[in-house]
This record gives C-alpha cells, sequence and structure tokens, in this order.
C-alpha cells in the first residue's frame, strides 16, 4: 500500500467554526506535517452582510454573503495552513427556529442520509486517522452544528474501519467559566453554566435554580473531557484565522480581547474521543496519541 500521510480532518457547520473551534489544532497538525482537511458543511448565508446588516433587513443578500465568506474561509484555510479545504454548500438553516431551518437546500432539512453519503465519499478520499466534529448538541444547539454531528457520525459508519479516532469539539467547565469571565469583561451576554445545569435555555441568576432545561448541556464537567492539546504556540495563528472572518467580525467577541488574552483563554482545544482503536491512555494530549 503506497504510503499515506496522516491525515487530521475537521467537519464543521459553517466558514469561521474552523478557526473558533480547532483553528489550534488545525494549525499545530499542519506544522506537524499531518495533512489537514477542513469540510464546512453550509455555506454561511446567513451570517451577516456588510456593515453587519442581518439576515432579512434591507441589504443583506444572501447569495453575496456567502460569496464573501467563502473568501474569508479560504483566508482563514491559508492563516492555519488547512491542506484541502471541501465544501459542501449547503444552506445556512439559521438559528433553531428561523424559517430559513426549513428552507430548500437547507443542511438541517437535507436528509442525514445524504449528507452522510457525500462525506463518506470524503472519507473514503483522504482516509483520515482522525476526524473531528462537535456533540450531538452542536455544542450550543445550533440545527447546523447538530446536522453535521449528524452526518459525520453516519457517514463514519458508511466507511466502516477507516478513521481509528472520532472526536467531539467540548468545552470544559473550568474554561466556560473563565470565557463566562471574560465576555462579560469584553461586553458581551453570557450566563455561567454549572456543573450539572448548563444550558443555554437554564441560565438563571445567582442563587436561583434555573428553568427547565430546554437544550441539553453545554460543555462537560472537567473529567469527562479526554483530550487536552496544548496549541498555546498557534493562538496567534488562531486569532488571525478568525479575523480573517471580517464580516463576522461584530459576533466575533474574541477579537476584541487582543492576542496575548485570547491565546491564553483560548490556547488549550479540548476533546471527547468517542471512537477509538488505538488503545491510547486517557486522558492524552494529542488527538494522534497511539498512531505516531
Ligand atoms: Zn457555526
Amino acid at each position: 500500500m503506497a504510503e499515506r500521510p496522516l491525515t487530521l480532518m475537521a467537519v464543521h457547520a459553517h466558514p469561521d467554526d474552523e478557526a473558533t473551534g480547532t483553528g489550534g489544532v488545525l494549525a499545530r497538525y499542519a506544522a506537524e506535517g499531518i495533512r489537514t482537511v477542513l469540510v464546512t458543511c453550509t455555506d454561511g448565508a446567513c451570517g451577516d452582510g456588510p456593515g453587519g446588516v442581518k439576515p432579512g433587513e434591507d441589504g443583506h443578500d444572501p447569495a453575496a454573503v456567502a460569496a464573501l465568506r467563502r473568501k474569508e474561509l479560504e483566508a482563514s484555510c491559508r492563516v492555519l495552513g488547512v491542506d484541502h479545504l471541501e465544501l459542501l454548500e449547503y444552506g445556512d438553516s439559521g438559528m433553531m427556529g428561523w424559517a430559513a431551518n426549513d428552507a430548500p437546500g437547507s443542511f438541517w432539512s437535507t436528509p442525514v442520509a445524504d449528507g452522510a453519503a457525500r462525506l463518506a465519499e470524503l472519507l473514503h478520499h483522504y482516509r483520515p486517522d482522525v476526524v473531528v466534529t462537535y456533540d450531538e448538541n452542536g455544542f450550543y444547539g445550533h440545527p447546523d452544528h447538530i446536522q453535521a454531528n449528524r452526518i459525520t457520525m453516519a457517514a463514519l459508519e458508511l466507511a466502516p474501519g477507516l478513521t481509528p479516532k472520532v472526536y467531539w469539539t467540548t468545552a470544559p467547565h473550568s474554561a466556560m467559566r473563565r470565557f463566562g469571565e471574560a465576555m462579560r469583561e469584553f461586553g458581551a451576554d453570557w450566563d455561567e453554566p454549572s456543573d450539572s445545569t448548563a444550558s443555554a435555555a437554564s441560565a438563571a441568576p445567582e442563587g436561583e435554580a434555573p428553568a427547565a432545561p430546554e437544550l441539553p448541556p453545554i460543555g462537560l464537567p472537567d473529567d469527562q473531557v479526554t483530550t487536552w492539546v496544548d496549541t498555546h504556540a498557534y493562538g496567534s495563528q488562531k486569532f488571525d484565522a478568525l479575523a480573517a472572518h471580517a464580516s463576522q467580525g461584530e459576533n466575533i467577541f474574541f477579537l476584541r480581547m487582543g492576542k496575548e488574552r485570547f491565546t491564553d483563554l483560548m490556547g488549550t482545544e479540548t476533546f471527547v474521543r468517542v471512537r477509538d482503536t488505538t488503545g491510547a491512555d486517557l486522558p492524552e494530549k494529542d488527538l494522534f496519541a497511539g498512531l505516531r
């Protein structure tokens, strides 16, 4: 069999998610000579338009937004050293409950089997040793993130035995408390999760019981995080990759904190290992532990 490089594939929902969730590992593993493949499932057309104009407002042209965001995504990939960018080009489904959820061509309304079949072709083509995507809650309940998890897990079933290690991105609750402090400091809305009740829908003022959760919890207790990858040395690249998504800059509060603080806060990327055939000990510090 021909020698092939160790390969990391990250499956993301929108342009910019690659930078937020996995910018550090993409940059680090590219620097270590590992081939990196980014699959972006949607066109991001529900993102902000020029000047921060929102979907449905005058001046929001979804096709123009998608075209701009594609250019930004390509720039982000250059910063991160991504070797191959694959676009599935489904329609951005918007946030849960938006009419865009059910629009023709939206990712959320696409049968899982359809997306999985396309992703399985990419799995066969690249034969990634490590695949990374979101957890079953799409980390925070965004329909396109949930769908990315679903098609990825279904695609892996269509390509059995190809990928030794599969991960979901996560955030340990200790880090989420630090995010919360930073978000308040830098002027973003945030309610701190607690270990058992963390939920975007259940946040409550301190000392009060949270409302019944409508969304599954965000992140994990620290002792359930299996994999902690040190990417501090790549904080500058991760920051620059986020900055490449300039049209969404208003929503990317991280950019307000500057590189040093950003790297301090975001310099460890964390995952939960959901498939493994290597037997590498947990917790681990390397997505490729057991493979090299
Ligand atoms: Zn996203």
